[in-house]
């Protein structure tokens, strides 16, 4: 439901929390953050219920409390969960992942052809946790890269994802980051909105303007079949198939 993802030097959990809880209006049943710190698996925070009940989970067991400079995490995604497939309960709210726990994926929307894809990753040997539709795509983005690694090929996480959403029936706004790939977020779009913000030498995505425009109003409207890349270096734009595609920004003067 909602989604805000932050790539820059500013505490990451502070960015996503105080995001979502400005698209709260959308309304949710469950919410999670996803944080990284170069060298170090991804920390996972989720919790049935409020926000108030996910930050209560990060107080109890802080994020990279011992990592210095730096982390508290440098980049991150975050979800406000409206179920549509699995009950509202920690175990399916986002972010979701991959076998290997590297890969994470937040989602809006539904994937219509998601029982026929688990029947396809379970027989290559996947092991799902959740009752999600979304679930699916972490293992999905997983399966390309691992199948790119076994003939001797580095495949990025954005060919991995795009490899990924072009196998999804139904609509999707994902944000997808890797353990592995520190300082980025792919996110593509079908469906659901998604915008990016431009900051200086900080990126934002988010599901809805609120959840950034306190701290950039530069943004890009992500279009349909849309994908982009956000590093500290900026917003590589393309469609589905991997051409590149020029960032529209738009400078949004009024206050929603
Ligand atoms: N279909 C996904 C789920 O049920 C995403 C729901 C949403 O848009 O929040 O987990």
């Amino acid at each position: 439901c909602g989604i805000v993802g932050y790539v820059g030097p500013r505490e990451v959990v502070p960015v996503i929390i105080e995001g979502l809880r400005r698209l709260e209006y959308r309304g949710y049943d469950s919410a999670g953050i996803a944080v990284g710190c170069a060298g170090q698996p991804l920390e996972l925070r989720r919790a049935p219920g409020k926000l108030r009940n996910l930050e209560e989970v990060i107080r109890e067991h802080p994020i990279f409390p011992d990592a210095k400079h730096g982390c508290g995490g440098t980049w991150g995604v975050g979800h406000t969960r409206w179920a549509t497939h699995g009950r509202p309960t920690e175990e399916n709210a986002h972010p979701h992942r991959d076998c290997t726990g590297r890969i994470v994926v937040v989602h809006n929307g539904i994937v219509e052809n998601y029982l026929d894809l688990k029947r396809e990753l379970q027989a290559e040997g996947h092991v799902f946790v959740t009752e999600t539709d979304t679930e699916i795509i972490a293992h999905l983005i997983e399966e390309e890269i691992k199948s790119a690694a076994d003939s001797g090929k580095t495949m990025l996480l954005e060919e991995g994802v795009r490899r990924s959403v072009a196998r999804l029936t139904g609509a999707f706004a994902i944000s997808v980051i890797s353990a592995d790939e520190p300082d980025k977020i792919v996110a593509a779009r079908n469906g659901p909105p998604a915008v990016i913000g431009l900051g200086e030498g900080e990126y934002f995505v988010a599901s809805d303007v609120p959840g950034i425009l306190h701290h950039t109003r530069d943004l890009h409207f992500l279009g349909d079949g849309e994908l982009a890349v956000i590093t500290r270096d900026g917003v590589h734009l393309t469609d589905f198939e991997g051409d590149q595609l020029p960032l529209k920004i738009q400078r949004i003067l009024w206050d929603p």
